[in-house]
């Protein structure tokens, strides 16, 4: 028997980001029947997985995307049937929701199945930035929504914004975290803006359409985004992830220490760790909602109804390559990796393991330069000093 988080991944979305890499359809390209039979697929998913691995306790789950309250009150079928199954004992349920498609509907649907952290994409309240990335949705609308979602989850909002933004400057993201703040979130994730190769924004910068900030500007714009959040009490517990006290994501503490996880949907991945040889399986699914459906359909009528996985990559981790994973995961929390979860595993404390390294480092900011930091203990493990 294991205990796990669970991601789901919702691949639909209203509108596309241009800075966005995810794997996300368009929701207008699609239908009722076709959203139906993707929930129940998925539903199968979840199912079939918890058997398969033996899982005894869901303690988190994450419901991403993509954008999942574009589902409406569809998401009402996912939430009871998580709720139904007897392993499903989180305590912390997030769905994350885009300002555009919350309704009183979807808020209360959430609320009522015990949602208790609800994650909102703001990104920035600039009109000219969010115009220049393809954000949707302008002006008042926004605060309207965001007044809305607060009203349902007093002490449970959980927020995005991104810093280096076209057109952003330091009074843009002082005034972003002014506002977002009026809604009296608990939780804010600050990200830099980082542009991957499948983004259409690396095109539109390529062609000129668009210029972006120059990376030690943007970096500034960043570091004036932390101090302004931890003069507001945030604690800066994780790379990119600020909390008030106690409201910590227990769902990203999971993969930062590399607890067991499940993954269901198109492109979600999933870790399952063998705490005792320190190897683990992962399992990543394809990025193609109509395979996904048709596999899942096909398993769902085989007599045993066990998970085929024909709908994903598997590889299996060894101990060398899970160790520097847990150390790369584990240092981007405050906290660093589960010390005893370590020793377990690897049968070394992650300080006879990196014992120079962390000696180096011991004043200095690891999260701020994990890269460097990373470096260093990659180096210490390869010249086998451990
Ligand atoms: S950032 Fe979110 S809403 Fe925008 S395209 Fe990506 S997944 Fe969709």
């Amino acid at each position: 028997m294991i205990s796990c988080s669970l991601y789901i991944h919702i691949p639909f979305c209203a509108s596309f980001c241009d800075y966005c890499d995810f794997y996300s359809v368009n929701v207008n390209d699609t239908n009722d029947d076709y959203i139906n039979s993707f929930l129940t697929s998925l539903v199968f998913d979840i199912k079939s997985q918890i058997e398969y691995f033996n899982v005894d306790k869901i303690k988190s789950c994450y419901i991403g995307g993509g954008t999942p309250s574009v589902l409406g009150k569809k998401i009402r079928f996912l939430l009871d049937a998580l709720n139904k199954t007897p392993q499903f004992t989180p305590l912390e349920f997030s769905v994350e929701a885009n300002p555009e498609s919350i309704t009183e509907d979807l808020l209360s649907i959430c609320r009522g199945a015990g949602i208790n952290r609800f994650s909102l994409g703001v990104q920035t309240f600039h009109e000219k930035s969010r115009i220049a990335v393809n954000r949707a949705l302008y002006g008042e609308v926004l605060e309207d929504r965001l007044a809305l979602a607060s009203r349902y989850f007093p002490g449970m909002l959980s927020a995005d914004l991104i810093t280096g933004l076209p057109y952003q400057n330091e009074l843009i993201v002082k005034d972003d975290i002014k506002r977002l703040l009026s809604f009296e979130p608990v939780h804010i994730s600050l990200y830099s803006l980082s542009v991957e190769d499948g983004a259409p924004l690396k095109e539109k910068i390529k062609n000129k359409t668009v210029t972006i900030q120059d990376g030690d500007f943007s970096d500034s714009l960043w570091l004036e985004g932390r101090d302004e959040l931890i003069n507001e009490g945030f604690i800066h517990y994780e790379v990119s992830n600020f909390s008030l006290p106690g409201k910590e994501c227990l769902h990203n503490i999971h993969y930062w220490q590399m607890k067991n996880w499940l993954g269901a949907g198109p492109s979600a991945s999933g870790t399952i760790i063998d705490d005792n040889s320190g190897g683990a399986k992962r399992y990543t699914y394809l990025n193609d909602v109509d395979e996904y459906i048709k596999i899942l359909r096909e398993d769902q009528k085989k007599a045993d109804k066990k998970p085929s996985f024909r709908a994903v990559n598997s590889e299996e981790l060894d101990r060398d390559t899970l160790l520097k994973e847990c150390i790369l995961m584990g240092f981007r929390y405050l906290k660093g990796p589960d010390p005893n979860l370590f020793k377990k595993r690897f049968g070394s404390a992650v300080e006879e393991c990196i014992g120079k390294t962390l000696e180096k480092w011991k004043d200095k900011d690891k999260m701020l330069f994990l890269n460097s930091f990373l470096y260093d203990a990659f180096t210490e493990l390869d010249n086998g000093i451990y």
